[in-house]
C-alpha cells in the first residue's frame, strides 16, 4: 500500500512550511503550493533558514542541507499537484476552503492519490463527503513546531478506509513521529482531551480564588506540568486557544463542560492575546509578578503532636490536615468540629492550602508550620473545593474516559497523544489509575454537589473504573 514519492503541501504558513520541512527531510519530492505565491517564497526562506542554524550547530550536514532544499518545487498552479501520491492540506481553518481544495483535487488527482488535510478542528468525514472516492480522505494531524513535536494525529472520517490510515501511520513512523489513530469527533484527542487544563485555570481566575501566577505556580509544580495553563495560553495565542476552545463547546452542542470563559474573551476583545501582543494574562515586557508564598512560620507554632490517620489525613495537635477530596475546608471543619487546612496535590515542593473561615489563626499557622518543615513552600488560596490541582487533574481524567468510552481512540492512543501533543507528564488514564478511580469519582462528585453544575458529571466509565477498583479493594 505504502509507496509514496512526491509529497505535495498545500497552505505554506506555519504549518504548511514545518510539514513541507519534515517530508523533504525524509527523501520525498515536495510540491509546496499556496494561493499566495508570497507565502511560497516566505516558506522555503524560512525552512532554509532553520536548515542552515542546524549545519551551524553540527546537528546537520551542509550537503544534506542543499538536498533537503533542492525537494521543496514551489508551485502555483494547483493542477501540478496531480502528480503527488499524498496531498497535505495546510490552507486556512475553513469548512468552505478546505471542501473547495479537495473537491478541485480530487479532479484532478488519480482516485488512489491519498488527500489527507491538517484540519485541527473540521471534521474529516465533512471534508470527504461529496467527493470522487472518499475513503482515501483522512486528518493528517501535525502539531506545531512540525518538525520538533513528535505526535501525529491519523483522523479517520466516516468513509476513510482502514488501510488508508494505515498507510498514514507507516508514513508518519517512517517519518520519526508517533502516530495515533483517532476517529473524526470536535477536537481529535489532545483538543478535547486538554480542554479542562484551561478551563478549570480560568474558572478559579473567574471566582477571584487565586492570582494567575499562584494557579499556575500550583500546575507546575503540584502538578508537574511543564508549564503552567495560563502561562501556556499567552504562548499559544489567546485568540486562537479561546477559537479552538469556541469551536469545541459549539461541536458537542454547547456541553457546559466545555463552556468558554468570559475572562477569557475579555482579553480577546481587548487584544490582549498573549506573548506575540506583547500582554496577556501576564505582561510580558515586564517582570513576572511572583508568587505570594507564607512567610515562615514562627518556631511557637511548631507542632508536638503529629499523626497520619488515614490516607490523606493528618493530625497536626488540634488541626486536621486533609488532602482535598473536594469539599471546602469550611464545610469539614463543620463536619469534623475542628481547625481544618485542605492541602492539595504536591508533586514537588510547593503545598497550596485553603483553611475553614473558622479556623482559630494559631491552628492554620501550625499546619502551614508543620508543611514547612517537611520542606514545603506553602500559598494559601480561598476555600475553593477540589483546589487546583486535584480538580484539574481529575477533570482530564475523566474527559479521556469519556472519549475512550464514546471510541474516540484507544486508551493507549489517548495516552500517548496527551504526552507527546501537550507534554503532559503523564497519560491521564495511567494517571487516573495511579491516583485511583474511586478518589476521582469522589472529587467530581463533590464538585458536582457544590455547584449544582453538569460541567462535574463524571463519565459512566468512571463509574464502571471506580466500581471495579472497589470490587478488586474488598
Ligand atoms: P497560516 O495562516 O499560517 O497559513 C495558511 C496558508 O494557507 C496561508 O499561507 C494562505 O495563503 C494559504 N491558503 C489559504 N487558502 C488557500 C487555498 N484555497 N489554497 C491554497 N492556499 C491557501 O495557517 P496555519 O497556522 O499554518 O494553519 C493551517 C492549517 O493547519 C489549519 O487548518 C489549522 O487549523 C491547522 N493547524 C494549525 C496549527 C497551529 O498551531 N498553527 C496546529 C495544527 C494544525
Amino acid at each position: 500500500m505504502l509507496n509514496i514519492g512526491t509529497v505535495a503541501v498545500i497552505g505554506s504558513g506555519t504549518m504548511g512550511a514545518g510539514i513541507a520541512e519534515v517530508a523533504a527531510s525524509h527523501g520525498h519530492q515536495v510540491l509546496v503550493y499556496d494561493i499566495a505565491a508570497e507565502a511560497i517564497s516566505r516558506a522555503i526562506d524560512g525552512i532554509r533558514q532553520r536548515l542552515t542554524s542546524r549545519v551551524a550547530r553540527g546537528k546537520l550536514s551542509a550537503d544534506a542541507s542543499e538536498q533537503i532544499l533542492a525537494r521543496l518545487l514551489p508551485v502555483t498552479d494547483i493542477q501540478a499537484l496531480a502528480a503527488a501520491d499524498l496531498i497535505i492540506e495546510a490552507a486556512s481553518e475553513r469548512l468552505e476552503v478546505k471542501k473547495a481544495l479537495f473537491a478541485k483535487l480530487a479532479a484532478i488527482c488519480p482516485p488512489q492519490t491519498l488527500l489527507t488535510s491538517n484540519t485541527s478542528s473540521i471534521s474529516v468525514t465533512a471534508i470527504a463527503a461529496d467527493i470522487h472516492h472518499p475513503e482515501r480522505v483522512a486528518g493528517l494531524h501535525f502539531f506545531n513546531p512540525a518538525p520538533v513535536m513528535k505526535l501525529v494525529e491519523v483522523v479517520s472520517g466516516l468513509a476513510t478506509s482502514p488501510e488508508v490510515a494505515d498507510a498514514l501511520c507507516e508514513l508518519a513512523m517512517n517519518w520519526g513521529k508517533q502516530p495515533v489513530r483517532c476517529q473524526s469527533t470536535p477536537g481529535f484527542i489532545v483538543n478535547r482531551v486538554a480542554r479542562p487544563f484551561y478551563s478549570e485555570a480560568w474558572r478559579a481566575l473567574e471566582e477571584q480564588v487565586a492570582t494567575p501566577e499562584v494557579i499556575d505556580a500550583a500546575l507546575r509544580e503540584g502538578g508537574g506540568f511543564p508549564m503552567g495553563p495560563l502561562e501556556l495560553t499567552d504562548l499559544i495565542g489567546q485568540d486562537v486557544n479561546f477559537a479552538v476552545t469556541c469551536s469545541v463547546f459549539n461541536a458537542f452542542w454547547q456541553e457546559r463542560r466545555f463552556l468558554p470563559s468570559l475572562v477569557q474573551q475579555e482579553l480577546v476583545l481587548a487584544g490582549r492575546m498573549g506573548k506575540k501582543s506583547g500582554k496577556g494574562v501576564y505582561d510580558w515586557q515586564g517582570d513576572k509578578p511572583e508568587v505570594g508564598w507564607s512567610e515562615t512560620v514562627s518556631k511557637r507554632f511548631s507542632p508536638i503532636h503529629v499523626e497520619r490517620i488515614s490516607d490523606g489525613v493528618t493530625e497536626i495537635d488540634d488541626v486536621l490536615l486533609i488532602e482535598t477530596q473536594g469539599e471546602t475546608a469550611q464545610s469539614l471543619a463543620l463536619r469534623h468540629q475542628r481547625p481544618v487546612v485542605v492541602v492539595d496535590r504536591m508533586e514537588r515542593e510547593v503545598a497550596v492550602i485553603a483553611v475553614a473561615s473558622s479556623n482559630p489563626d494559631a491552628a492554620t499557622q501550625k499546619a502551614i508550620c508543620y508543611l514547612q518543615q517537611q520542606g514545603k513552600r506553602v500559598v494559601q488560596i480561598a476555600d475553593y473545593p477540589g483546589l487546583l490541582v486535584w480538580r484539574t487533574l481529575a477533570m482530564i481524567a475523566n474527559e479521556a474516559l469519556d472519549a475512550l468510552q464514546k471510541g474516540v481512540a484507544s486508551e493507549k492512543d489517548i495516552d500517548t497523544a496527551m504526552r507527546l501533543g501537550v507534554n503532559y507528564p503523564n497519560g491521564p488514564i495511567a494517571w487516573g489509575e495511579r491516583l485511583g478511580w474511586q478518589r476521582l469519582l469522589t472529587l467530581l462528585e463533590n464538585l458536582q454537589r457544590h455547584y449544582g453544575e453538569e460541567r462535574y458529571r463524571p463519565c459512566s466509565l468512571l463509574r464502571q473504573r471506580a466500581l471495579l477498583e472497589s470490587s478488586y479493594e474488598s
